[in-house]
């Protein structure tokens, strides 16, 4: 049997080629690091988690919960690592990144269908069955090659990642425990701000200097699910209220009050010791970041271990050359997973990566590839960006707008809930109906 070749040990490139080992497959797992870093990664472990530590929900009625849910029922083989490495974060599944990324990497080098090859990859031998998944942050030179092979013009956009903090760091005479309408455990860390503190730090944000952009990065937009906080209070002083600093729900038990704005800090490791502070992915220098973050009440003298930055995120012209199975239009050995595909955000990889490796193993046995039916998130998201109608497209999470819409009444129509609620047992039930068939 062929050997495949998969480009990019992230969280899609080490899903697909464990799928493909799992079925007995033999692959060449191509990963660049450490010879060859993006500027994000920070270790050479496999399936590095960039940025956030969460996952988002695992909740059914959320749409990147159902997609979890689907996941499972597709045999996911990351998905299992996640819960192993599970960490508190309320409603959210978020994990200790360290212990992921380590479970990942023995998984994959334990593993004897798996060869791993520590390169950069800077051809595509189109003769080669092969799974391109190098990420948003695929090397230059590989990039080059991907458009030779495409012929069709990169889009590029921008993200950026949040500082950390040593959490014995923290002033817990003003920071306090607390989820959002306490719900389940403690898992947040508070800082409550009055009036006057949110002005401060408002201002010194907006002052704040910024890293100035390369040529290239310049007339760039940014991934709209992880904007820079500049960008967000740069729409208005008020904006951050609303979004990552809002104060709804998170009384301070000690003084029975809500405050005007709340920063919160999420969990970042098992132990406990690191914490990430929700929503503030940045590109403020490095010592505009430090007076914004000690001007926050219960953060005065933090440790900032990790200061926040911001990247370069490439991704392909999907609805022009890829099917709905992640095969290229332009070769059937050639298929594309992940983030570079345009499913957006570290869930819909690994999904990606997952049905990559399983069509990749349909592909070399002569059977029929997979097109999961759109009243499925993935085969929704999958479909969404191979749809060759899109007049400008840009990249997608899970969400409930690209799902086959269903029948229902006014009444249940409008009653969000229960009208999820639906839409996911319908998904589960056609998955399984369709896994059946095959
Ligand atoms: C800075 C940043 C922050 C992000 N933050 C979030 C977030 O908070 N939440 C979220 O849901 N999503 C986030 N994303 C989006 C996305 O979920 C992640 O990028 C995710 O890691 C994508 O998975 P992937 O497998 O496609 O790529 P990656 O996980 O990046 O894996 C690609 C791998 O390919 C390797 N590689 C690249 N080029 C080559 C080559 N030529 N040869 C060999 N190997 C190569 C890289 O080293 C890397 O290991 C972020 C993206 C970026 C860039």
């Amino acid at each position: 049997m062929k050997k495949i070749r998969v480009i990019g040990g992230g969280l899609a490139g080490s899903e697909a080629a464990l799928q493909l080992a799992k079925r007995n497959i033999e692959v060449d797992l191509y990963e660049m690091r450490p010879n060859k870093e993006t500027g994000a990664h920070k270790t050479s472990k496999f399936a590095e988690f960039v940025c956030s530590n969460s996952l988002g929900s695992y909740d059914i009625t959320n749409a990147s919960g159902l997609l979890k849910h689907e996941m499972e029922i597709m045999g996911s083989i990351l998905m299992p690592v996640i819960f192993e490495s599970q960490v508190p974060a309320g409603g959210a599944l978020a994990v200790d990144r360290e212990l992921f990324s380590q479970k990942v990497t023995d998984l994959i080098e334990n593993n004897p269908n798996i060869n791993i090859i520590r390169e950069e990859a800077v051809s595509i031998d189109e003769n080669i069955p092969t799974i391109i998944a190098s990420g948003p942050l695929t090397s230059e030179k590989f990039s080059k090659e991907i458009q030779n092979f495409l012929g069709e013009e990169y889009l590029y956009f921008f993200d950026a990642i949040a500082p950390i903090i040593e959490k014995d760091s923290i002033n817990f005479d003003k920071a306090f425990y607390l989820n959002r309408y306490n719900k389940g455990d403690k898992d947040y860390i508070n800082c409550p701000m009055t009036k006057e503190e949110y002005e401060k730090f408002y201002n010194i944000l907006i002052n704040s200097p910024k890293i100035e952009l390369k040529s290239f990065e310049k007339n760039a937009s940014f991934f709209e699910s992880c904007l820079p906080i500049e960008v967000l209070a740069s729409r208005g002083v008020d904006t951050l209220r609303y979004g990552p600093l809002k104060p709804i729900g998170l009384v301070d038990e000690r003084t029975g009050i809500e405050n005007y704005a709340v920063v919160q800090l999420r969990q970042d490791n098992k132990s406990a010791s690191l914490y990430n502070i929700v929503g503030f992915q940045t590109n403020l220098k490095w010592s505009a970041q430090k007076e914004l973050v000690h001007s926050i009440p219960g953060l005065e003298n933090a440790n900032i271990l990790r200061y926040g930055v911001m990247h370069r995120n490439t991704f392909i012209n999907s609805p022009k050359v890829l099917k709905p199975s992640l095969q290229s239009r332009k070769n059937q050995n050639i298929f594309f997973a992940g983030q570079i595909t345009g499913t957006e955000g570290y869930t819909e990889s690994i999904a990606s990566g997952m049905l990559a490796g399983i069509n990749m193993a349909r592909y070399i046995n002569n059977l029929e590839l997979l097109k999961l039916p759109q009243e499925t998130i993935l085969g929704a998201l999958t479909h969404y960006i191979s749809f060759e109608g899109h007049t400008s497209f840009q990249p997608v999470n899970s969400n409930w707008g690209i799902i086959k819409e269903i029948e229902l009444d006014k009444k249940i129509r409008k009653n969000k809930k229960l009208k999820n609620e639906l839409l996911a047992k319908r998904s589960l039930d056609v998955l399984n109906d369709f896994l059946s068939k095959i």
